[in-house]
């Protein structure tokens, strides 16, 4: 689901980003954090991301399924150096990474799992909760409510 991507992806960063020794609240390092949250379902046509670009989500759920590719370490590593070369800045690089890898793993908390290791047709999978449910959202929310509260440890911390 695109909004606890997003909300996990934010988490994530605030989580990350006092330790990079980067600003929590730079508006484009949040927007980097929500694209890279939402960019691996980009190989499902349904997804949000999916929706708004068909001529990349069909070809690839045609040719590779949902959780694949896109939801592979394989795809985190081809990112980075292909935006370093681009001469994309660390950030921007760190908050995308971060919101790319939240997304990972929260798709590797439900039952379905994805494949980490893609070309392996092996799924990883911890299976805490299915998509949709109110267990996700149920851990959805703590994870917000946790980066509530890490936010304020950060501010007494890190001065944000
Ligand atoms: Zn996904």
């Amino acid at each position: 689901m695109a909004g606890s991507h997003v909300v996990v992806g934010l988490a994530a960063w605030t989580w990350v980003a006092p330790h990079l020794g980067l600003p929590v609240l730079d508006p484009r390092a949040l927007g980097f954090a929500t694209l890279g949250a939402l960019l691996p379902d980009i190989d499902h046509p349904s997804s949000w991301v999916g929706r708004r670009l068909p001529v990349i989500s069909r070809p690839l759920a045609a040719m590779i399924g949902h959780r694949g590719v896109t939801h592979s370490l394989i795809a985190v590593v081809t990112c980075v150096v292909f935006l370093r070369w681009e001469g994309m800045r660390r950030a921007m690089i760190d908050p995308l990474v971060v919101g790319y890898l939240s997304h990972l793993a929260a798709d590797l908390l439900t039952t379905s799992g994805l494949r980490l290791t893609w070309p392996s047709s092996k799924r990883q999978a911890i299976g805490l909760c299915r998509t949709g449910s109110f267990a996700e959202t149920m851990i959805v929310a703590s994870v917000a409510v946790g980066a509530g509260f890490h936010l304020l440890q950060a501010d007494r911390a890190f001065g944000l």
